[in-house]
């Protein structure tokens, strides 16, 4: 046996593996390098999602010619010099890997001067030594790396398709955007640009290249600071919200980060304003003094830990609850003289459906309404003014078929009444400030809210209803238009296909923009855009369409809107139809958003309480 010592070269190679994963990694490196050179302008460009060419060209400080060299060998860097060095490191890196790596997987020619003179011009394969001059005296560093994986096939082999590869490079572009506002960005894929930002530390412009005009449209400055945190940065109105936790973009230091307790300090500081599932678009920019936070536990990855962690949470979620406040100080000032509960909830119209009697289409789905639980609010109010979705849909059908739908449902909940009914018979005795039915039986007494109650039985309705029907799509009177990030329109591009089988058809309308003329019937009335970009943010993050997940937010919002409120008067058949209805829910517990519907005190309680029994 005999024991070697690797030459440079296969070494290089073998550690690359851990350093350039894919297009993205070598991009990701390359830009780190030119921020930590002091650039002001930085431009990526890509061909074919970086497998053909990447290239990076700066107008940083460069590497002096004596240098250059020693920049391709592994450990060399000039961020660090001895071990204390490692405490302090504000740079993005300094473990002197990353050239030295990707030179190993690749052809790599790098131009690099000062500025005081003619620069060096080196071309490297397979991280070897190809060629060795001069260059012009450009200041900064121009760095082109083709044909990645050349020499290690089986790496090209796990890259997945152009789309996917030139979504992981736009996301590293966007953050680095994010995280060097000072910085001018400019992408270009096959010599179309797709992205750039004007570098005047402006964090909305920026949102506004990322995640287009209209949201950063809506987006609010945010401000605080602390002993120890300095923190700024915008947040979206809560009516801009996604299905994803993807648009919380968190940068420390200048440098983008994941940290499970700064999102969760800003979901906290969200609680109320946003219906549950759904996540706010924040942007926010921390400084601190380095001592306080702990990135180097794994360079590559991105969590970080903070030893100041209650005083950072406290601090993000009281800004957050502080701004959110502010905005809606308005509305509420108006509001004042209005009887409390009234500005809380709207009123709302309880119609009885006399009216709409005589028209036989509408009474069967009517009866098919009242069965699935849904009564006559909007619903038949839309059907006679615009014609909601539903109705259209149900139209569609003879009455015959109707019934026969209807018996089918009746059939299917009468069997799960069978099986569980967990919610016993009762009987109301009247209603408690409009929002409270008050019911009794053997058993003791019971309070409900009724709009919970409601809003649960609607839910299920419409969880089970929506969607039934695949492929019926509905025209719409004024086409709607999207504007989306680089990465989603490179999603929707590659998953047309799986959109269009669920009834989504997104026409290219300019860059990155979409219109869309048609939608599949179920959709929740004005609340196409929000299921759009729900699917949207699915794709991303699921690489599917899942459509049961989408019928399940539209049940949620659906059943809310459309749900009666408190403060409305019901009477006593109306209040044991819902009490019935809600006795055939599955989960008849509790409200889609988790708060409970019945409250029960027994008979024993009752007794005791009355000091009856002791
Ligand atoms: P690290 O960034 O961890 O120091 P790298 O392998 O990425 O290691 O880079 C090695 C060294 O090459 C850096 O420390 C820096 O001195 C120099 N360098 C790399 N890219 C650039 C650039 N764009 N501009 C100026 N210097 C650079
Ligand atoms: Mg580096």
């Amino acid at each position: 046996m005999q024991i070697n010592e690797l030459p440079d070269y296969l070494a290089n190679k073998i550690a690359a593996g851990e350093v350039v994963e894919r297009p993205a990694s070598v991009v990701k490196e390359l830009v780190e390098n030119s921020v930590d050179a002091n650039s002001s302008w930085i431009k990526i460009e890509i061909k074919e999602a970086g497998l053909q060419e990447i290239k990076v060209t700066d107008d940083g400080n460069g590497i002096p010619n004596d240098q250059c060299k020693k920049a391709f060998l592994r450990h060399a860097t000039s961020k660090i010099k001895n071990e204390n060095d490692l405490f302090h490191v504000r740079t993005l890196g300094f473990r002197g890997e990353a050239l030295a790596s990707i030179a190993a997987v690749s052809r790599l020619e790098i131009k690099t001067s000062t500025g005081a003179e003619a620069g060096t011009r080196m071309v490297l394969e397979g991280g070897r030594i190809k060629e060795e001059g001069r260059s012009d005296a450009r200041q900064g560093t121009e760095i082109t790396v083709q044909d990645i994986f050349f020499n290690t096939p089986a790496r090209l082999k796990y890259l997945k398709t152009v789309h996917t590869e030139l979504g992981h490079i736009t996301d590293i572009i966007n953050r680095m955007a994010f995280s060097h506002s000072d910085i001018r960005f400019e992408l270009t894929h096959n010599d179309k640009r797709i992205f750039q930002t004007t570098g005047k530390g402006d964090l909305r412009q920026i949102a506004a290249s990322v995640y287009g005009i209209s949201v950063a449209k809506q987006m609010i400055p945010v401000h605080t600071r602390t002993l120890d945190y300095e923190i700024d940065g915008f947040i979206a109105k809560p009516e801009v919200n996604r299905a994803s936790r993807n648009y919380i973009t968190t940068i420390v230091n200048g440098r983008f980060i994941k940290s499970i307790i700064l999102a969760k300090a800003i979901t906290n500081g969200f609680h109320t304003f946003l219906p549950i599932g759904r996540q706010p678009v924040v942007v926010l920019n921390i400084t601190m003094d380095p001592y306080l936070i702990d990135v180097n536990v794994h360079p590559t990855k991105l969590e970080v830990r903070f030893s100041k962690e209650k005083e950072l949470f406290e601090a993000v979620e009281q800004m957050i609850k502080g701004a959110l406040h502010q905005q809606t100080l308005i509305p509420a000032g108006q509001k004042k003289n209005l009887p409390k509960a009234k500005s809380e909830q709207p009123q709302f119209e309880f119609e009885r459906k006399q009216s709409t009697k005589e028209k036989p289409t509408n009474e069967s789905f009517q009866q098919e309404v009242n069965h699935g639980s849904i009564d006559d609010i909007g619903m038949v109010r839309e059907s006679e003014h615009v014609g909601s979705s539903m109705t259209m849909e149900n139209n569609e059908h003879n009455s015959n078929d109707l019934n026969e739908d209807i018996e089918i449902i009746q059939n299917e909940q009468e069997q799960v009444v069978n099986e569980v009914n967990r919610v016993p018979v009762m009987y109301p005795i009247g209603q408690h400030h409009g929002t409270y039915i008050l019911a009794q039986n053997d058993e003791g007494l019971y309070i409900i809210d009724q709009h919970a109650a409601q809003e649960r039985i609607k839910y299920e309705y419409y969880r089970d209803k929506i969607g039934e029907v695949e492929g019926h799509v509905q025209d719409l009177l004024v086409p709607l238009t999207f504007e989306f990030t680089q990465q989603e329109a490179l999603f929707i591009e590659q998953y047309k296909e799986e959109l269009q089988k669920v009834g989504l058809i997104l026409d290219t309308f300019g860059q990155n923009a979409y219109i869309v003329r048609s939608h599949p019937y179920w959709f929740p009335k004005d609340e196409e855009e929000e299921i759009i970009r729900d699917m949207v943010d699915q794709l991303i993050q699921e690489k599917q369409v899942n459509l049961h997940k989408l019928r399940e937010e539209a049940a949620i919002l659906m059943s809310c809107k459309r749900s009666i409120k408190a403060n409305h008067y019901l009477n006593i058949e109306d209040m044991q139809r819902l009490l019935d209805d809600l006795r055939k829910c599955e989960e008849p517990f509790t409200c889609p958003h988790g708060r409970p519907i019945i409250i029960q005190f027994t008979k024993y309680e009752m007794e005791k309480m009355f000091k009856r029994i002791m």
